[in-house]
């Protein structure tokens, strides 16, 4: 295919998480949420499926845009729709970044950035988070090519936009909003805070956007708002940034089902809040649970735990083919250079208990399997 250009060839593109055939399997490994979305969303697409199918929708989603407006007491052009928060983050590195550039981003975290870097033709400095899952101040710093993670040539390429989910996956951790703040501070390009996560999260860094106009947030309803297959995200950012950014969206990014959808799903506070607290009470019994049974499960602040064994000899890979067996799929995460663990989502009551059950079986039915690649 020599018609394609060489950027493409190179890379490997991006890989969503498994989405089994049938109905069968109980899906714990894309965070997605358990529950169904608010009759309110469903009303409001089926009205909207019926009045205005033959037109095109609003280009700018102005009715979700209002909603979000209200929420966060901000005016509608701070906001930005999008096909799911993919599209936004889409957007952000067509219009900040060009071919030779870099793109920075926080490791292990969401693999999607990495493409579209790679998409532009951009370089990209993957800075690695620590043990404890905190960040090395040259996060925040201009890229230099001699800070300890960079692979990069003498001089560094020019800094376009850094990437940060916070909270953060597969880790569920977060990083301090002051910490944030300084990094934008001293960075010479955006800093987007991908805040897939944040609506499961003590705090958010929408404040920050207000006083610092180099702080992007990203959000999405495909998690808080049990709608991934609805397809909407949206960002929030100053008023002259989103200007430009529309400019670079396709022009009905948006349709008029999924405006109406994710405007009545964002009007429904009272099901997110609903929806949160057994979201919480279901994370509590998972995250206890995995410690009880051995694993290292750091504090989440999101809809899914990470879970390492403190036992090295335990094979989190047969831990997953063996949940996967008895119809449960969680992530099972390979790090090159950092390691390996299981990203488990947070599911009902029910699935949760059944997914702990089955992994307590794993570590003492297959304790072969775990441990057969250590005793060659
Ligand atoms: C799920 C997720 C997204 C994408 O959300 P969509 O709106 O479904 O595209 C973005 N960022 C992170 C970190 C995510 O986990």
């Amino acid at each position: 295919m020599d018609f394609v250009r060489p950027e493409i060839k190179a890379m490997g593109g991006y890989v969503p998480g498994e989405q089994p055939k049938g109905n069968e399997a109980v899906k714990l490994n894309t965070n997605e949420n358990p529950y169904r979305a608010s009759e309110k969303v469903y009303a409001a697409m089926r009205q909207a499926g019926e009045v205005g199918l033959s037109r095109y929708p609003n280009a700018m989603g102005q009715p979700f845009r209002e909603a979000a407006a209200e929420l966060f007491d901000l005016t509608p052009d701070w906001f930005l729709c999008g096909n799911g928060s993919d599209d936004i983050l889409t957007i952000l590195t067509r219009t900040f970044v060009g071919a030779g550039e870099l793109v920075r981003m926080a490791c292990p975290s969401y693999i999607l950035y990495k493409s579209l870097a790679e998409i532009q033709g951009a370089a990209c400095e993957e800075i690695r988070f620590r043990d404890d899952w905190t960040l090395p101040p040259y996060f925040g710093l201009p890229a230099d090519a001699s800070s300890p993670d960079s692979p990069l040539r003498t001089p560094a390429p020019p800094l376009r936009l850094v990437f940060l989910p916070n909270p953060n996956s597969p880790s569920g951790t977060m990083i301090p909003q002051e910490q944030i703040a300084a990094f934008a501070k001293t960075l010479p390009c955006p800093l987007v805070v991908d805040e897939a996560y944040a609506d499961f999260a003590p705090s958010h860094c929408v404040e920050l956007v207000k006083s610092n106009p180099n702080i992007i947030v990203t959000r999405t309803l495909s998690k808080a708002y049990s709608l991934a297959g609805l397809r909407f995200g949206y960002l929030i950012a100053h008023p002259d940034l989103v200007y430009e950014l529309a400019k670079v969206k396709d022009s009905y990014n948006c349709d008029a089902v999924s405006i109406a959808g994710a405007t009545a799903a964002l009007r429904d506070q009272a099901w997110r809040q609903e929806n949160l607290k057994k979201i919480l009470a279901n994370r509590a019994v998972l995250t206890q649970r995995m410690r009880e049974l051995g694993f290292l499960v750091p504090d989440s602040c999101a809809n899914f735990t990470w879970n390492v064994h403190r036992d090295k000899n335990v094979s989190h890979k047969a831990i997953y083919e063996f949940l996967k067996r008895h119809g449960y799929l969680v992530r099972y995460m390979n790090y090159a250079g950092w390691g390996d663990g299981l990203r488990i989502s947070v599911g009902t009551e029910e699935q949760t208990r059944a997914c702990l059950a089955l992994v307590e079986r794993a570590l003492n039915e297959t304790e072969p399997v775990v441990t057969a690649h250590n005793k060659q």
